[in-house]
């Protein structure tokens, strides 16, 4: 059989793998990029509930309006059954109620810069798919790799179903928690967490939505059982996903057959059972309990783990696909920025590899703080107490946000204080319904505030923007970073210059008032302001009180905009 050569040769054609050959066609329509899928699309896959995040890199790769056609429920947050109490909460991207109507298909300005979706797999991967064809990439679907070639750290050819030989400059490993090239060239992975659940999943027609909001809005349900919890994702007006998971341990108890703890557990949800009263399901039962694990290493030679061939956290907080896309954009542009020759290519590829395994153990960490502060699991009291130890974790909402925050806010994106679309407020109001008890400000009560750059290195840090990788300066210490770029970079210019918050507020009202509109203004101050809090708990800056001069007065109503009891 022929052996063909190509620039890229990708395995695997889900968002990872199309999100990669898109990015790289786009920027450099020169490259020879082949996309390899072992299914015929469309197929379903699980991983349906989507963060705004994602809608942005759909966007620059020219597909949102392809996504936005397909009319998918447009995610305005989540509504969950999960904390101390069992009342309903909900969390919004942006307020409901401000949430206007408009004709769809939309276009990607405005509100919907804030909004998910909630899609279909079968329909979302295969326009994704199609997408990447159509910009420009060979896509072969029914074409499994069956063999790879490997020299030490390289990879040498594919071998296909078709007897066919594939040689490429770079590969990539797009093929989801299987990991082909991960697991012929031997890549160890940790498992940095206790939480092993189990996912058992089906789809339904006729469910009604919970909510409806606005033209095409709703909130995907989170609702906990004493010893598990459920997801429901409308992924169309007749289409439903309702998944139950519980820990892996809890399951094997049990001994009884999946249908059976599927259907117990959706009967006992008084508001799934509700919502599912007229419905059907299609009576074909899907599990899975590969679980949260993060791969040593994600990049070699001539080779990028990308998507979930990298890692997974536990799917709580609805982050996986924004993972997979983000980590398939950076190994895209890693590789346009390797053809380039400007950066050095072991720094290139050090930041693609850090950046990704920052996320993911940042994620899975925050998954370990949502199940162990949830008093809904009355059945695993002792379990969750074991995911709490084992992470180091403990519970009152001051410790957990310092552990929570600690990179975790300075890596998911750069110069803002945000993770898995949670930023600090409302991190804290999430632990005050945790914990019942009011979660305090450290910036709070003080108005001296010292940059504390003692014992930090400076390092280069990639941004990734327009095709091109640019290198920004960022301290670092220990295991934390400072990227010195958006409101960071903003603070430690002032905090340069003085340390008074009187002075400190007036300078950054008067660099912010320059570069955003008067409604924008007040907005970008109090995201500073979450920074700052950000870098006194992480040891950039050191508060202290100077009894004479007016202190910051800071308090997280329970209660917010975004973060509020279910209405
Ligand atoms: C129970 C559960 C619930 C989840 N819920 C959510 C959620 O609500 N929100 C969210 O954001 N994420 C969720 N996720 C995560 C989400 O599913 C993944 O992040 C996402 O599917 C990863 O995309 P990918 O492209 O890396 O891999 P995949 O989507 O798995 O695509 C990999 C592709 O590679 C192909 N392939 C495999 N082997 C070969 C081969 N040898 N040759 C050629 N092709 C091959 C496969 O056929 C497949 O099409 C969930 C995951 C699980 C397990």
């Amino acid at each position: 059989m022929s052996n063909k050569n190509y620039d890229v040769a990708i395995i695997g054609g889900g968002p990872a793998g199309s999100t990669t050959g898109t990015l790289l066609k786009k920027y450099n329509p020169n490259l020879e990029v082949l996309i390899l899928e072992k299914a015929k699309f469309p197929r379903d896959h699980v991983g349906e509930s989507q963060l705004p995040q994602i809608s942005a890199i759909l966007q620059e790769m020219g597909c949102w309006d392809k996504v936005e056609a397909a009319n998918f429920p447009i995610k305005i947050g989540a509504t969950y059954r999960w904390g101390k109490t069992s009342q309903l909460w909900d969390f919004d991207f942006l307020a409901a109620t401000k949430f206007q109507d408009e004709p769809r298909p939309a276009e990607y300005k405005g509100q919907r810069k804030q909004t998910a979706f909630q899609v279909d797999r079968s329909v979302y991967d295969n326009i994704l798919l199609d997408h990447a064809q159509d910009n420009g990439c060979e896509v072969r679907q029914e074409t499994a790799v069956t063999k790879v070639d490997i020299e030490t750290d390289q990879v040498k050819n594919l071998h296909l179903s078709n007897g066919e030989q594939i040689n490429a400059r770079y590969y990539i490993d797009a093929s989801g928690h299987i990991g082909v090239l991960r697991r012929v060239l031997g890549v160890e992975t940790t498992i940095p967490t206790r939480l092993q659940n189990i996912a058992i999943w089906d789809y339904w027609t006729n469910a009604e939505w919970a909510d409806e909001i606005g033209v095409g809005g709703t909130r995907v349900q989170v609702m906990s059982l004493a010893h598990g919890w459920i997801w429901f994702i409308p992924l169309g007006p007749t289409r439903t996903s309702i998944g139950f998971i519980c820990p892996a341990e809890h399951y094997k108890k049990l001994k009884k057959p999946p249908e059976d703890i599927y259907q117990e557990a959706l009967k006992s949800e008084p508001r799934i059972s509700e919502l599912i009263a007229n419905a059907t399901s299609r009576g074909k039962i899907e599990t899975t309990k590969d679980w949260s694990f993060l791969s040593e290493k994600l990049v070699g030679e001539n080779w990028f783990l990308a998507g979930e061939s990298a890692g997974f956290a536990d799917p709580i907080l609805a982050a996986g696909m924004t993972l997979t896309h983000v980590s398939a954009k950076e190994a895209a542009y890693t590789i346009l920025e390797l053809e380039q020759q400007k950066h050095d290519a072991t720094w290139l590829k050090h930041h693609y590899e850090d950046n990704q395994k920052r996320r993911i153990k940042q994620h899975i960490r925050f998954a370990d703080y949502w199940y162990a502060a949830n008093g809904q699991f009355s059945d695993l009291q002792k379990h969750c107490r074991d995911i709490a130890k084992d992470a180091g974790l403990k519970l009152t909402p001051e410790e957990a946000f310092r552990w929570l925050s600690q990179g975790g806010f300075t890596n998911d994106i750069l110069g803002q204080a945000v993770i898995g679309g949670f930023d600090p407020t409302s991190m804290k109001q999430v632990m005050q319904r945790f914990a019942q008890k009011d979660s305090s400000w450290e910036i709070s009560g003080y108005n001296i505030f010292k940059l504390n750059l003692e014992g930090a290195k400076q390092e280069d840090l990639p941004v990734y923007n327009n095709g091109r990788i640019e290198k920004i300066k960022s301290y670092v210490k220990d295991e934390q970073r400072l990227p010195l770029t958006g409101f960071y970079a903003a603070l430690v210019k002032i905090l340069e210059r003085t340390s008074d918050i009187q002075q400190i507020s007036a300078l950054l009202k008067k660099s912010l008032t320059s570069q955003y509109s008067p409604q924008h203004t007040q907005v970008a101050f109090n995201h500073a302001l979450q920074c700052l809090e950000v870098m006194v708990s992480e040891g950039w800056v050191t508060a202290k009180i100077d009894k004479k001069k007016p202190k910051l007065q800071l308090s997280t109503p329970t209660e917010g905009a975004l973060i509020h009891a279910h209405s």
